[in-house]
Parts: C-alpha cells; sequence; structure tokens
C-alpha cells in the first residue's frame, strides 16, 4: 500500500487539484483484496466510498482522474480500472454492522483531529462533565457488554467491582498481547483507531477511581506500537490525557508496555508480573485482579475490543446498545477470517449473527471449488465447528454449547482437504511451546498429548492410545493453573466430538 499512497500522491500534485488529498488509514477489512483504495468525501463512512481493489502504483492517474472526474486518462486504463471497482452492495459490507471498526479505514490513525472531526473524545467530555462516575458504570452495566478478550464476564460487573475497592491507588490496564493463531482483530484496531481505545480506558478510570493505565501491547506489533505512541503524546499535548482533564480533579495518564511474545502473558496474572517487570508466570487466583492486582493495587483489565466500545455507549446509552445482538450476548464483535475462505479480513456483525452468514456471505464461501469441513473458533482454547452446524447464531453461549469459545474472534475456515488430526497437533504443539512450565499437569501433559497426536497422525497409535489422550485431556483440563493448560484440550476434545472417525481411520492404519 505505501508504493500505492506515494503514487496517488505523485498524480495528484501532477493533476493541481487542491480541494482534493491522499490520506493514509488503517485497515478497511478486505485484506484479500488488498490495496484498497477508496475514493469518499471527507470521513465518510466506508459505505458510501466508492472502492477498488488490488490497486498498483501504475493505477495512481486513472485512481486521480476518477476522483476527480477529469478524462486526463487513456480510456483503457479508465476502463480497466473500473473492472477492479467493488460494488457498493458488496455482501462482505452489507452484511456489517460496524461499531467498533467505525472509523477503521475511514480516519488517519495518527491524526489527533482527524478523530476529534468524527466525534472522538466527545464521549469522555461527556462522562467527565456529565455524568458521575456511578452514571458511567451504570450506563456500561445497561450496556450489557462482555469483555472482548475471550471470557466474556460482565464489563460493568468488573467496573463496578473494582469502583467498590477502597480509595487509593488503582490502575487501568488494556490487554492487547493479542496472540492466537489467525487472530489480528486488536492489532486492527489499534493500528486503524488508536484513540478510540485510550478513550474508552479514560472512561474507565474515572468510573473506577483510577489515574494510571498501562497498555500490554505484543513487541510483534511495531505498527500498533509506533501508532499508540503517537496517539498517546497528542492526546496528552492536546490536554485530552493527564491532569486536571477539563479543568476537573481528573487525572489519568497512559504508559505502553511490550510484551516479548510469550503467549501466556495474555493471561491477566502473568500480564501484570510482565508489566511489573517480573518474569510472565500466571499466579492463582483469588485474589483477583480487581482487588489485589499491580502492585497489590486493585486493578482493571479489559481488552482492546472492550475499550474500543465505550465510546459509543456512552454517547448513545447502555439501552441503544442492548438492543443490538442476542439476549445475553450484546453489541457487535470483531472477527478476524482466515484459512480457506474467499474474503479474508475483518469483520464485524451483530452478535447472532449465523456462522452461514459471516462464511458464505461475508466471507464469500470457499475458494478452489472445495468445500467447507469446518471453522475453528477461539484459538488454542477452542474447538472446530462442523457443517451441521452452520446456522446456528454466533454468541457466547451458543459456541460453548458446541464446546468451543468465542475467544477474542479468531475463524479459521477449513476445507474438505483439512485433516481434524493434524488441526488437533497443530494446536497441542501451539500450547506445548507456549507453556510457562510453572505446573506440571501443563508443562508435562501438553507434551504427552503432542506425542499421542503425532503418533495418531502417523498411523502409528493404537485403540490404548486414543484412550490415554481422551484420560489426558481430563486431567489437564481439571488439575492446570490457568487457562492455558486448563483449555489446551479443546480443540482435541471438539475434534474428537464432530471427527472422531478420522481419528480411527488413523488407527486403522496400525492394523
Ligand atoms: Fe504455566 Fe501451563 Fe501452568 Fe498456565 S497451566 S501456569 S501456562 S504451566
Amino acid at each position: 500500500a505505501l508504493p500505492v499512497f506515494d503514487a496517488l500522491t505523485h498524480a495528484l500534485t501532477a493533476a493541481a487539484a487542491p480541494t482534493c488529498r491522499v490520506k493514509g488509514v488503517g485497515c478497511m477489512g478486505l485484506c484479500s483484496a488488498g490495496p484498497l483504495v477508496a475514493v469518499a468525501a471527507p470521513d465518510a463512512a466506508l459505505n458510501t466510498a466508492t472502492l477498488y481493489r488490488d490497486v498498483q502504483p501504475d493505477d495512481a492517474p486513472a485512481v486521480v482522474a476518477a476522483a476527480l472526474g477529469s478524462d486526463n486518462v487513456t480510456a483503457a486504463a479508465a476502463a480497466e480500472l473500473e473492472t477492479r471497482r467493488i460494488p457498493a452492495d458488496l455482501p462482505f459490507f452489507a452484511y456489517q454492522q460496524r461499531l467498533v471498526l467505525e472509523h477503521a479505514g475511514v480516519i488517519d490513525p495518527d491524526s489527533f483531529s482527524g478523530y476529534v472531526a468524527v466525534g472522538g473524545y466527545a464521549a469522555l467530555v461527556q462522562a467527565l462533565t456529565e455524568m458521575t462516575p456511578g452514571q458511567v458504570i451504570a450506563a456500561v452495566t445497561a450496556s450489557g457488554l462482555r469483555g472482548r478478550g475471550g471470557g466474556g464476564y460482565p464489563t460493568g460487573l468488573k467496573w463496578s467491582t473494582v469502583a467498590k475497592m477502597p480509595p487509593g491507588q488503582k490502575y487501568v490496564i488494556c490487554n492487547a498481547d493479542e496472540g492466537d493463531p489467525g487472530a489480528f482483530m486488536d492489532r486492527a484496531i489499534l493500528e486503524s483507531d488508536p484513540h478510540r481505545v485510550l478513550e474508552g480506558m479514560a472512561i474507565a478510570a474515572y468510573a473506577i477511581g483510577a489515574n494510571k493505565g498501562f497498555i500490554y501491547v505484543r513487541a510483534e506489533y511495531p505498527l500498533a506500537v509506533e501508532r499508540l505512541n503517537t496517539a498517546i503524546r497528542k492526546a496528552k499535548k492536546a490536554g485530552f490525557l493527564g491532569n486536571h482533564l477539563f479543568e476537573t480533579q481528573f487525572n489519568f495518564d497512559v504508559e505502553l508496555r511490550l510484551g516479548a511474545g510469550a503467549f501466556v502473558c495474555g493471561e491477566e496474572t502473568a500480564l501484570m508480573a510482565s508489566i511489573q517487570g517480573l518474569r510472565g508466570q500466571p499466579r492463582p487466583r483469588p485474589p483477583y485482579p480487581a482487588e489485589a492486582g499491580l502492585w497489590g493495587r486493585p486493578t482493571l483489565i479489559n481488552n482492546v475490543e472492550t475499550f474500543a466500545n465505550i465510546a459509543p455507549i456512552i454517547e448513545n446509552g447502555g439501552e441503544w446498545f442492548a438492543a443490538i445482538g442476542t439476549e445475553r450476548s450484546k453489541g457487535t464483535k470483531v472477527f478476524a477470517l482466515a484459512g480457506a475462505i474467499t474474503n479474508t479480513g475483518l469483520i464485524e456483525v451483530p452478535m447472532g449473527t449465523s456462522l452461514r452468514t459471516i462464511i458464505e456471505t461475508i466471507g464469500g464461501g470457499i475458494p478452489n471449488g472445495r468445500a467447507f469441513k469446518a471453522v475453528q473458533t477461539g484459538g488454542p482454547s477452542g474447538g472446530c465447528i462442523p457443517a451441521d452446524h452452520l446456522d446456528v447464531g454466533v454468541d457466547y453461549d451458543s459456541l460453548k454449547t458446541l464446546g468451543t469459545i468465542m475467544g477474542s474472534g479468531g475463524m479459521i475456515v477449513m476445507d474438505d482437504s483439512a485433516s481434524m488430526v493434524d488441526v488437533a497437533r497443530y494446536f497441542m504443539e501451539f500450547c506445548m511451546s507456549e507453556s510457562c512450565g510453572k505446573c506440571v499437569p501443563c508443562r508435562a501433559g501438553t507434551q504427552q498429548m503432542h506425542g499421542l497426536l503425532d503418533k495418531i497422525a502417523r498411523g502409528q497409535a493404537s485403540h490404548a492410545d486414543l484412550s490415554l489422550l481422551e484420560q489426558l485431556c481430563e486431567v489437564v483440563r481439571a488439575t492446570s493453573l490457568c487457562g492455558l493448560g486448563q483449555t489446551a484440550p479443546n480443540p482435541v476434545l471438539s475434534t474428537l466430538r464432530y471427527f472422531r472417525h478420522e481419528y480411527e481411520q488413523q488407527l486403522q492404519l496400525t492394523g
């Protein structure tokens, strides 16, 4: 996209059109068609823009001519560009409801004024000047928002628990340690709309009585880190972070902490240890972070998408948000579509949208003439859902019933060429290498389970091996210290539940 950006800037300069400018934006979502260029009025929503797909630097004169309505380009180049125009009613966009991603692909993430121009920070001003902390928490509670990091814990309840702790030093943490294979929701939000997350954190800090926040972000996300640093610097300069915001008594400052790539540091107690400069290992709970978190003080931890939901809830009210989604899962959810699907990318749909709509309509179905086999949700803690359940509406509870979890929103689609034993072995290998080693069931159990899966995949296992694998799944799930170990058996259990015959076919190879 960067050479396209440079070529467009050059072509626009050559066209001498002062009313038109090239703006770099974050993720528009349709990754498989990138680089995308939107021709639009300033700050217009994506669904009102004219979108071109697979744009190359050589296309720049034709794009500029189309934007300016000029004919200063060859008819052949204009016609060729037209073939790559994305129809306004493309289901990929038409079936989405973008709340969290409303500014993604629209605003320049490095521009503070760009965020303010689309209404940014209005919710923070409203909270600080028109609402008490209790009213803010009441609005979040009424919204029914549940934590988007994977656990689905009610956000309002978490906020009120920390708010009720005795006054004194409290902290807010944004968990941006997104580590599930195939998941890139948080990364795209941070790269596309970093102020939105800062605003959500500041509102949370006001509600619970904290004056200090940390964003724990993966060092493998250098662009997100760079944009967050820019956003923090500009928000401070403009007086939206720091001391006495809007001439109130409220002070709030944010610092970044970079994670070094350990998956377990997404677990909240390991994450807090890492922020404190300690080895990133989980500890038993209780005490929970709400009571004794960072440096033993009450701490609120939410993930990126959760904070990105806060501003519209404050502006529109909790009831407005609660009207979107299902009975027990409110609002929208951002998903990353990856694997054997035509439209890989980032989408946002109301909770309750069926898997079929997500995969076949928005995702464009399975490419290369192959058939759908399963979709994996929830990363290494989740499971696989077969074709029989494609009409299920996606929410926290329905996925749990199917033996998987919502997780943070990664969806890996598999076609009929996938081996489900291999899928389970892949995720077990991931958990084995990411186990922090603190407790035996996970440290030794994931290794043993991986060995058995490997044996099955190679066609060298017996029925006794399969039975041992199932026993180990139960032991590791029941006795591991943290979520990584407790959920590591999930991909095995869910593939056994729906694709047991594939395991048994492998056993038959041994005779
Ligand atoms: Fe570490 Fe695994 Fe035990 Fe969690 S379950 S503490 S990751 S060894």
